[in-house]
């Protein structure tokens, strides 16, 4: 008689929030943990995983991707590939993520935050109170999770950023805030200026390493020492960091400028034009890198390739600068309060479509360098962001918790398997997972359902988004 649907044996397990790490067998039936043990019989088991040699964590929880703004949503891939099976979309639109999911989804789970984008999804940067609850509210019907505010990018006034943190946390919802507004940009000064404008209010500050560049405060060394203290003093709002050396960001143009603020910075801060003829330099000279979706993913471009492709595309790409620092992305991930906290709460990409989905490769690496432990890295990548977004079954492996893990080469740094709800979706690098489900709130779950889309209500009133520090 099978007991497990999947049995997966001989694998190291680092399971942080049950405090279990050493040589354990998993059983997996109906989507589930069902048992946890040093030895589980495989002749109890329909199919059998050998996982010896290999870690094994819960599917990585990545608080922070986009998968909208590639025609063919290869992010649903990559983030697969690269062992996550719960994911925050910040950006959306839900409709893209819905369409995307249906076309490539590769099994996982994405809560949706909609964008507040000025002159599309709300009127402008000074959009009134009423607007913004108007729009939240349909977002949320539609099934998102709630708000993204991408002041760094396109930024709202002050007064208007405040209100929508307000408005969304009147309404239960989640909202996720890349720093800046009219008055501040994607700096410093624009972090500290977050703060203020939250209150006492909830909010998830995006990419922390983004506002610490050197652009304000001297070298970006202090200004990470300064917004990691700041942070500290702020215990009841939820964060996360990227390990990636690029940040990602949009060439599209507006009256001869490009749209987004960050990369007007970057242009500037490279000795380019803000222009198009400084965008083309920028990407011949091999300072910006141009991405481009291909079947297998979204890769960066050769300098002279890239240079092309984006005069081809009209501008409408998007791009990366080499602009975060080593040493910021090793604090961020690493530092903790003096009660023993990580500052930061979550380990994310800003990935998904972009390609620098480095949980894995970069967090197994910072195990070897002991600037965190197994079992610290599975908290950051697993446990905590579980909790973020109100998801008590998954970010762990007890009997009982969905069946959502990842298989990992110690020596390689890949995932070499991944599992979500009990299903194997990629298998060394294969993926064949497909479809997937909305993490969305009470209020959105039934309209998903009627459209035929599998949704998933998350416990966002008990989530540590609402109960920071504690849940
Ligand atoms: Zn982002």
């Amino acid at each position: 008689m099978t007991k497990f649907d999947l049995l997966i044996k001989d694998g190291y397990l680092v399971d942080a929030a049950n405090h279990r790490e050493g040589y354990f067998d998993l059983g997996l039936s109906d989507g589930k943990v069902v048992e946890v043990d040093p030895e589980l019989n495989p002749d109890q088991a329909a199919d059998v995983c050998d996982a010896k040699g290999k870690l094994v964590f819960p599917g990585l929880v990545d608080t922070h991707v986009h998968l909208t703004h590639t025609r063919q949503a290869v992010g649903f891939q990559m983030l697969a590939r690269a062992g996550v099976t719960c994911a925050l979309e910040c950006g959306g639109f839900v409709e893209d993520v819905i369409k995307g999911m249906a076309a490539c989804g590769s099994g996982i789970s994405i809560a949706v935050l909609n964008r507040l984008d000025p002159g599309v999804s709300i009127s402008g940067p000074d959009a009134a109170k009423s607007e913004l609850i108007e729009y939240l509210t349909q977002s949320l019907e539609r099934g998102a999770f709630g708000l993204k505010l991408l002041g760094g990018h396109l930024p709202l006034s002050p007064e208007t950023t405040s209100t929508a943190i307000e408005v969304a946390n009147q309404a239960g919802a989640y909202v996720a805030f890349h720093c800046g507004t009219t008055q501040n940009g994607s700096n410093l000064n624009g972090l500290m200026e977050a703060l203020e404008l939250t209150g006492s209010h909830r909010l998830h500050i995006c990419h922390v390493t983004a506002y610490c560049r050197g652009l304000t405060h001297g070298s970006a060394e202090t200004e990470i020492m300064m917004a990691l203290e700041a942070l500290a003093a702020h215990p009841h709002l939820v964060s996360e960091s990227y390990f990636g050396p690029y940040n990602g960001t949009l060439a599209e143009l507006e009256n001869g400028v490009p749209r987004s603020h960050v990369t007007r910075t970057c242009l500037q801060r490279g000795g380019y034009e803000v222009s198009a003829g400084g965008l083309v330099a920028a990407a011949r000279d091999g300072y910006m890198r141009v991405q481009k979706e291909t079947p297998r993913g979204v890769i960066y471009l050769e300098p002279k390739d890239g240079a092309a492709y984006l005069k081809k595309m009209d501008f409408k790409v998007s791009i990366s600068f080499p602009v975060n620092r080593r040493s910021t992305a090793l604090l961020a991930a690493t530092e903790k309060d003096d009660q023993g906290r990580f500052i930061v709460t979550a380990l994310a990409t800003d990935g998904g479509a972009i390609p620098r989905n480095f949980l894995l490769s970069h967090g197994l690496s910072l195990v070897r360098f002991d600037a965190l432990t197994l079992s610290g890295l599975v908290h950051k990548c697993c446990w905590a962001p579980a909790r973020m977004l109100g998801l008590p079954n998954k970010g762990h492996l007890a009997p009982g918790a969905d069946a959502d893990l990842v298989v990992a080469d110690p020596h390689t740094h890949e995932s070499v398997l991944t599992v979500a709800g009990g299903n194997v979706i990629m298998s060394d690098g294969l993926v064949i997972g497909s479809g997937g489900t909305i993490i969305t709130t009470e209020r959105g779950a039934k309209a998903l359902r009627a459209r035929g889309v599998q949704a998933e209500v998350a416990n966002l009133p008990g989530s540590l988004f609402y109960n920071a520090p504690n849940s």
